[in-house]
């Protein structure tokens, strides 16, 4: 991002996701030689329901709870994007998570747009059952506006396949009809797809391989650091762990564990399961967010939250490669110092959508019954991954502009010829051909 255009954005605006997009976007409509139309229809979500959701408790009492659904738009598909379960979920990040799925969809070239889900709650502090009347209820309350055809959820922070099992039974109950393609990121046996549990980590790292290519980086033996140990996280440590890199330091809400000489990810990754933390893992020490953010390695991946790499921490980085594989993990300002510093961003509407593609391949097995093996869905994955990477690398020397602007730059040039062909924006007002 221009450091023009990140002093623009005033306090508490810096952290706020919905206005770091919204500027994001008006950049690239302005680069792009857009018309202003294409921002005014895009600048927020076409469609946002925010719903009371209430649940019967263990204890007899009913708790009732926020949830969101942001549809953003329908340009280019039905809207497809998880549904994040976190007491820290607003309005306006779950806006902003349905803003980055459209890019990083068009990015991808999938035939969606963005949508997101959220829940106001702290998923630890419930029990199996009250989680699943929570899970059931939010389809409940939402079914009108969902569908294989209409908005399509997945797993995103606190959710996962099980969660996805039984929306996915909920909705088909409620529309008395078999429909697989409703939700994605499912167990197997309903539908689900091989490769999907971390497919995200696959992207991720498939990003950096790319990135690692074109600065002369050999990953063999190169060094890296992993913020979050979740889905993404942990698939993203231990695919780079299978490749040779050292990983040396990884944490979570909890804790963190470092190692100088690199982590014993496959042993990390039992020692996580068994205590749901990497705190204390044996022969690491602990190390906190900010330390393993500015750790001196060549592979930096934040996949926790938003906001994680601010001012403070930029200054601190000392990594050649920052693979954001949360959403929305860089603040303007921190963004503006690491381009300064020279630091290579594999911004995630690229670097983490490994997820949503492979959600697509989900859901095109559930459109046509026929299933995919593993290596088809790996290999058709690092295809989608490579030739995204190019475009965006392509537009990042063309027009000299960073990572992050060239990714918003080809994305909201896609979403704007979806936009004109359907006649929503004028054409003459198209002032190029995306694509051929
Ligand atoms: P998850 O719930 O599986 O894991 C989140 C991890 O982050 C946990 O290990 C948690 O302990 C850790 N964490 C939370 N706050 C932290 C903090 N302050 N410091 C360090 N660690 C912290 O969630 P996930 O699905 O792995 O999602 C992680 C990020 O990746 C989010 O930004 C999400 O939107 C993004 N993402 C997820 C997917 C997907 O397919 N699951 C796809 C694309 C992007």
């Amino acid at each position: 991002m221009s450091g023009k255009a990140a002093q623009s954005l005033k306090e508490p605006d810096r952290t706020n996701p919905l206005r770091i997009v919204q500027l994001l976007l008006r950049q690239a409509v302005e680069l792009l030689g857009l018309d202003a139309d294409v921002y005014e229809i895009l600048r927020e979500p076409r469609r946002f329901v925010e719903a009371s959701v209430p649940v019967r408790m263990d204890d007899g009492r009913v708790r009732a709870f926020t949830a969101y659904r942001s549809q953003h738009t329908n340009a280019l598909g039905p809207s497809k994007g998880g549904v994040r379960f976190h007491p820290g979920v607003t309005a306006d990040e779950v806006k902003a998570l349905s803003m980055w799925m459209t890019f990083k969809t068009a990015i991808l070239g999938l035939p969606y747009g963005g949508a997101k889900g959220g829940v106001v709650v702290d998923p630890r502090r419930l029990t199996s059952g009250e989680l699943e009347r929570l899970a059931r209820a939010y389809v409940d309350q939402l079914v009108e506006v969902l569908g294989p055809d209409v908005d399509i959820p997945a797993p995103d922070v606190n959710t996962d396949e099980r969660i996805m099992g039984w929306m996915s039974d909920e909705y088909e109950r409620l529309v008395r009809r078999h429909a697989p393609g409703a939700l994605t990121g499912k167990p197997l046996v309903l539908g689900g797809s091989r490769g999907r549990r971390e497919a995200t980590g696959r992207g991720v790292v498939l990003a950096i391989k790319e990135a690692a290519d074109r600065l002369g980086l050999r990953l063999r033996g190169a060094t890296a650091a992993v913020q979050g140990f979740g889905n993404v996280g942990g698939a993203t440590a231990r695919l780079l762990h299978a490749l040779g890199v050292r990983v040396l330091a990884v944490d979570d809400v909890e804790g963190g564990a470092y190692r100088p000489d690199g982590l014993d990810i496959p042993a990390l990754v039992d020692y996580a399961r068994a205590r749901g933390t990497v705190k204390g893992f044996p022969g690491s020490a602990d190390i906190s967010a900010q330390e393993l953010l500015t750790l001196e390695c060549d592979i930096v991946v934040p996949a926790a939250l938003e906001n994680q790499v601010d001012a403070e921490v930029a200054e601190g980085a000392r990594c050649r490669i920052l693979a954001e594989a949360a959403n929305g993990p860089t603040t303007p300002e921190g963004d503006e110092i690491l381009d300064a510093k020279g630091i290579f961003i594999i911004p995630d509407i690229l670097c983490n959508a490994g997820g949503v593609t492979v959600s697509y391949f989900e859901w095109v097995q559930n459109q046509t019954g026929l299933y995919w093996t593993e290596e088809e869905v790996n290999e058709r994955l690092s295809a989608k991954m490579r030739d995204a990477f190019a475009d965006v690398f392509r537009m990042h020397l063309e027009r000299r502009v960073d990572m992050r602007t060239a990714a918003y730059m080809v994305a909201v040039g896609r979403v704007a010829e979806a936009l004109a062909a359907r006649g929503w924006i004028a054409p003459w007002t198209m002032p190029f051909k995306p694509r051929a």
